[in-house]
């Protein structure tokens, strides 16, 4: 693969302060930035509009520049990758579910990621960011992870025949789905603390040399802006399947560290930036996220008014993908749930388990996180923030496989 930087990135910016941190081809992996204290805050990519524009033959989303997600390459930051490495990520459908929607009394629409390569949403963030990561120069990369993340971190080392990614998971998921699941792409796993931040501390402690050096780039959530523009590509492909009607009223996350909900808002406000999306003739959907009572650092935030998020203590969930006591681009995620309307709601763990049965039920092939948008919905009912009638769109991040081999 001849991998290279997108001409149309025009610069990468802190999100935070919104000060430059690289120009348009970056002098290597870009980390977090260093104009907020440290660790520093999440880089993201800015495009320009007129290098977008000009690359675009009409002014709709019938866009199809490459395999896979690149179908929107104009809007990624790399290019130059191969049909064997992304032609099978994407292009998840959007389904309106009548029976599950007659239950509820709303129009549902749900996206079912379930059907990437590894299993889950996790596909689309780490394919950009480990290719857009190699074309500005890293070699190898490592993240903490407590499931679907590090499969798909060590699925697209895979692919790009690179050394093993390191892979740092909690102590007590050895011998798990997705330590074997890790091993089976070429990972090399390593266990340290018990949950996510305990198992980032310690690899950054472990690996502290390469990765001052670069050699190893830390692919953790939002500490690499690759990511965030992979997962834009939900945002994208929803733009594009209601392309000319309405938007769904309401999408509602499942949010631990919030790379989707961030990224799905990102391509609306490009897509806004192009004039390929009018809000005006358009509204764009309120955006919810949903996190479980026993973890809910964005919830405690968003009710609290603060413009950042403080972390908990976690009590534990059942959804793993939930089990995130920090956001740190919690600034950002709060940023997109007051820009577009919206709300954060944590739900119980019995209303989790009991919304992943009736997927089940249903014949829905959906993970334990999608469960709590689900649940999500009624409690958003008995609030009255939905309504019926509206049309919610749900994220289904993963597939029913990997909890169910779990536990
Ligand atoms: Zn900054």
């Amino acid at each position: 693969m001849d991998l290279r930087v997108n001409p149309t990135v025009a610069r990468l910016v802190c999100s935070r302060t919104g000060l430059k941190v690289a120009g348009e081809v970056p002098a290597g992996p870009i980390g977090l930035c260093r104009c907020c204290p440290s660790p520093g805050k999440p880089v993201v990519v800015e495009y320009d509009r007129e290098r977008v524009l000009a690359q675009l033959t009409g002014r709709d989303l019938s866009w199809a520049f490459g395999p896979g997600i690149w179908r929107f390459a104009p809007l990624l930051p790399v290019l130059g990758v191969s049909d064997d490495y992304s032609s099978d990520i994407g292009g998840t459908p959007v389904v309106l579910h009548e029976r599950l929607g007659a239950e509820l009394g709303v129009d549902v629409y749900l996206k079912n990621e379930g059907i990437s390569p590894s299993g889950s949403f996790k596909d689309r963030g780490l394919a950009v960011g480990m290719a857009f990561g190699l074309a500005c120069g890293a070699r190898r990369f490592c993240l903490p992870t407590q499931g679907n993340a590090g499969v798909a971190a060590c699925l697209f080392s895979a692919r790009l025949g690179l050394p093993g990614c390191l892979v740092y998971m909690p102590e007590g998921f050895q011998g798990c789905v997705y330590h074997r699941a890790c091993e089976f792409f070429g990972g090399e796993v390593r266990f340290a603390g018990d949950n996510i931040a305990a198992a980032g501390r310690a690899m950054r402690e472990a690996l502290r040399a390469e990765l001052a050096s670069g050699e190893v780039v830390d692919m953790s959530t939002f500490f690499e802006p690759g990511r965030l523009e992979g997962k834009k590509t939900m945002g994208l492909e929803i733009a594009a399947r209601f392309e000319g009607r309405p938007l769904p009223d309401t999408i509602v996350y499942p949010t631990g560290g919030g790379t989707g909900l961030v990224g799905i808002w990102k391509a609306f406000e490009e897509l806004v930036m192009l004039g390929l999306l009018d809000p005006a003739r358009t509204p764009l959907p309120r955006m919810v996220a949903v996190q479980s009572v026993n973890c809910a650092p964005i919830v405690e935030a968003f009710e609290s008014g603060l413009d950042d998020v403080v972390p908990v203590t976690s009590r534990g969930t059942i959804a793993d993908g939930l089990d995130v006591p920090g956001a740190i681009m919690g600034h950002g995620i709060l940023r997109v749930l007051r820009a577009s309307g919206g709300i954060a709601v944590a739900v119980s763990e019995a209303a989790i388990a009991a919304a992943f049965e009736r997927y089940g039920r249903l014949g829905i092939p959906a993970g334990i996180e999608s469960a709590a948008s689900l649940a999500a919905v009624e409690a958003l009912q008995e609030s009255g923030a939905v309504g019926r009638g509206d049309r919610v769109l749900l994220l289904l991040t993963g597939s029913h496989l990997i909890p169910l081999s779990r536990r």
